[in-house]
């Protein structure tokens, strides 16, 4: 039989692009024979994980030739109670992007429009080609969200508007006036997912988090993750909050044991190490001092984030400067895929990974002016 089996996938998987990862450390190790290597690329925690989530992957381990608890019973009502919302509001996925995709086929079918905006998060086209609906992308506004152009595009047809708040990778914000506003106006035919991936690192004015409106709002879906301020990205836990009905709908369709036994008892111990949220924090500002200091210096041009990262224009193609940091040693992730080609987006790192990153790009930029 010929290959023409390909032929036989549904038209939206046919669609689809994969998704570009960050390049790995080993990945760029293998092609540069070079013994130190710095990783901004993927928005990690740079603190690596919380001790007590280590000690509690321990803990667990004797247990793994059992199936983990396919409800997260203990996770949800940590998260319960940090959150004040009900433990059946939560839905656990393996990662948050496992929800953003249970939500995409859960709610959204062929005939439907899914609203986001250009520069968005690249899972929301992901989710919505995958189930064959029709993507609108909204233009943006200073690289952020265009909450007016949005809320134009809004048809009989849309089923579903992602935002991501702060977004990647633009690090862009909505204030939490204009966002009420935005959900009030939407028709109840039309669902929201707030996806709060950065939620913790934010500290702007005008900033709130939805989960508290998600007793007002039955069309509200958060999504959170363990993956950035947690330092639990490889284990892939998120959680999704929303009223119960949505919940129950998502947790029907979700793989009976989707988050795995390590994982929950990491999250868990995570979520109780506040200190660690402290410090992962308080880096994360000093940081983002010393990169957009060194930004301003060099006099380049960045667009002012609310999260763990910070996406600088180049105001000419940058793949050639990302080519050239690799060879000193520095990952950091190209943006075009993001509609960006000028521009590259630093995750923040530790005090010496950033001053590393700032060297080459120095030595990188003077080689090429
Ligand atoms: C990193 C990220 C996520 C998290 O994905 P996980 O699957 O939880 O690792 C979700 N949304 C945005 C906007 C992100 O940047």
């Amino acid at each position: 039989m010929s290959c023409d089996v390909v032929e036989l996938a549904t038209p939206g998987a046919r669609g689809l692009k994969r998704y570009e990862p960050g390049k790995s450390i080993e990945a760029l190790r293998q092609e540069l024979d070079l013994d130190s290597i710095v990783k901004l690329a993927s928005n990690e925690n740079p603190l690596g994980p919380s001790p007590l989530a280590l000690e509690a992957i321990g803990a667990c381990l004797p247990e793994i030739a059992r199936y983990p608890d396919g409800s997260g019973i203990k996770l949800k009502e940590a998260l319960a109670e940090k959150h004040g919302v009900g433990f059946g509001e939560i839905t656990l996925g393996n990662g948050s992007n496992e929800i953003l995709e249970l939500i995409t086929r859960v709610f959204v079918t062929p005939s439907h429009e899914v609203i986001f905006s250009e520069h968005a998060f690249a899972v929301y086209p992901i989710v919505t080609q995958a189930v064959g609906a029709k993507a609108i992308i909204t233009p943006a506004q200073a690289l952020g969200h265009n909450l007016a152009a949005m809320e134009a595009a809004v048809t009989e047809n849309t089923r579903l508007v992602f935002i991501a708040n702060p977004n990647n990778p633009t690090g862009t914000w909505v204030e939490e006036s204009a966002l009420m506003a935005f959900i009030e106006a939407l028709p109840h035919h039309v669902l929201i997912v707030v996806d709060e991936a950065y939620s913790e690192y934010v500290d702007v004015p005008h900033y709130a988090s939805c989960i508290p409106w998600v007793q007002r709002y039955a069309n509200l879906i958060v999504t959170r993750t363990f993956s950035k301020a947690y330092g639990l990205a490889g284990l892939r836990v998120g959680y999704g909050v929303s009223q119960v009905g949505v919940a129950e709908l998502l947790n029907r369709v979700r793989q009976p044991f989707n988050v795995n036994s390590p994982a929950l008892a990491a999250a868990q111990a995570a979520l109780g190490d506040e200190a660690y949220i402290k410090r992962s924090v308080s880096l994360n500002h000093a940081g983002m001092e010393q990169l957009t200091e060194a930004f301003r210096r060099l006099g380049l041009h960045y667009t002012p984030s609310a999260a763990n990262f910070v996406c600088v224009d180049f105001k000419r193609p940058a793949r050639s400067i990302y080519e050239a940091l690799l060879h000193e040693g520095v990952i950091v992730r190209p943006v075009e895929n993001y509609g960006l080609e000028n521009h590259l987006r630093i995750t923040v790192g530790q005090e010496y990974e950033n001053a590393r990153f700032i060297a080459a790009l120095e030595q990188v930029l003077g080689a090429m002016s």
